[in-house]
């Protein structure tokens, strides 16, 4: 059995296991694809002190840099059941692939994904045109034609950041209205480079073979197809954080599915802790979610001591 268990091998998982591991405490890695959302990134500008990186070589850091310890890394495996012990008592998790380990304290690091559209042409353009954080990619589109879709709180703080970098931002929302925060929505009116469409349906990204060059939608009540000339799409119809797993444990989740966690990174249940995007600790970005996982670790040695 382990003092401390990560689920999860992505940069919060991988922080809090050299964290933990540097106390010299028995600590292990189940992840189901170790480095997470890291791996499907490219370009990564906005990790402090590294100005340039690419996601493959990132995630391939993160294993060596805890290999560097003596930590068991589980590859391939997928949470699908926790079993929180009694106070004092060890923690079990179970596995698609029917393994289970017990430990005595848990750091939940499942991260998130983000909900796509499921539109011909955004799987085929993504990372060459597609993307999905405006933190992370708005500055490639420097000067360039941008679309935002969805009209939520992410899409509308999206297009606002977006318009103060990109040439011209297009927001296109599903439904006849934006359901974002007022004072947003009237913030994104005020800009001059913003143009808003509503009631209009995505219906493809389009590209030249190598990159995107339009969008093309349907507008909901004439039924009329319409093309937008652009060089980006930003997708921000919604992160879903990966606990599905998690459903039926007493682990208290948010109304977004989000794990509730306290300063020191502890979940509703003594002993098991979580970190990074799969939280409710806001903005997920990779240097968050690697400063939530040394404090996930460090608040689960805190309370092994105490033990
Ligand atoms: P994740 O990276 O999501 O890792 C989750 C881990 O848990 C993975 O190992 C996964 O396999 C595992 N897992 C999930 N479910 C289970 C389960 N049931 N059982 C076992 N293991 C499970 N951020 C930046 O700061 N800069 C960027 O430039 C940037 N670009 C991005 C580009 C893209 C395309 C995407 C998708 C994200 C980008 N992000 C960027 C966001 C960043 O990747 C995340 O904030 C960060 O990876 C979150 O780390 P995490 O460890 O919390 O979760």
């Amino acid at each position: 059995a382990f003092d401390t268990l990560m689920i999860g091998g992505g940069p919060a998982g991988a922080a809090a296991a050299v964290y933990a591991a540097r106390k010299g405490i028995r600590t292990g890695v189940a992840a189901e694809r170790f480095g997470g959302q890291v791996l499907d990134t490219m370009g990564i500008e906005n990790l402090i002190s590294v100005p340039h990186t690419e996601g493959p070589k990132l995630a391939a850091a993160l294993e060596e840099h805890v290999k560097e310890y003596e930590v068991d890394i589980m590859n391939l495996q997928r949470a699908v059941t926790l079993l929180p012990g009694q106070p004092g008592e060890e923690h079990e998790v179970r596995f698609a692939s029917g393994a289970s380990l017990k430990s005595k304290t848990l750091v939940l690091a499942t991260g998130a994904r983000w909900r796509e559209m499921g539109v011909p042409g955004e799987a085929e353009y993504r990372n060459k045109g597609v993307a999905y954080c405006p933190h992370c990619d708005g500055p490639l589109f420097k000067g360039k034609r941008v679309a935002v879709i969805g009209g939520g709180n992410s899409g509308v703080e999206a297009a606002i950041d977006l318009a103060g970098i990109v040439g011209h931002v297009t927001l296109v929302e599903f439904m006849d209205e934006m359901r974002a925060d007022a004072v947003l929505q009237k913030k994104l009116r005020s800009m001059p480079n913003v143009e808003i469409i509503l009631g209009a349906r995505t219906t493809e990204v389009n590209g030249d073979g190598t990159r995107v060059n339009g969008l093309t939608y349907e507008e909901r009540t004439s039924g009329e197809i319409r093309r937008l000339e652009l060089e980006g799409v930003f997708v921000q119809i919604g992160l879903v954080p990966n606990t599905e797993w998690l459903q039926d444990s007493p682990i208290e989740l948010s109304e977004r599915g989000e794990i509730v966690v306290d300063a020191h990174g502890m979940t509703s249940v003594p002993g098991i802790f979580a970190a990074g995007d799969v939280t409710t600790v806001p903005y997920k970005q990779i240097v968050i979610a690697m400063g939530e996982g040394s404090k996930a670790a460090l608040g689960a040695f805190d309370y092994l001591i105490r033990q």
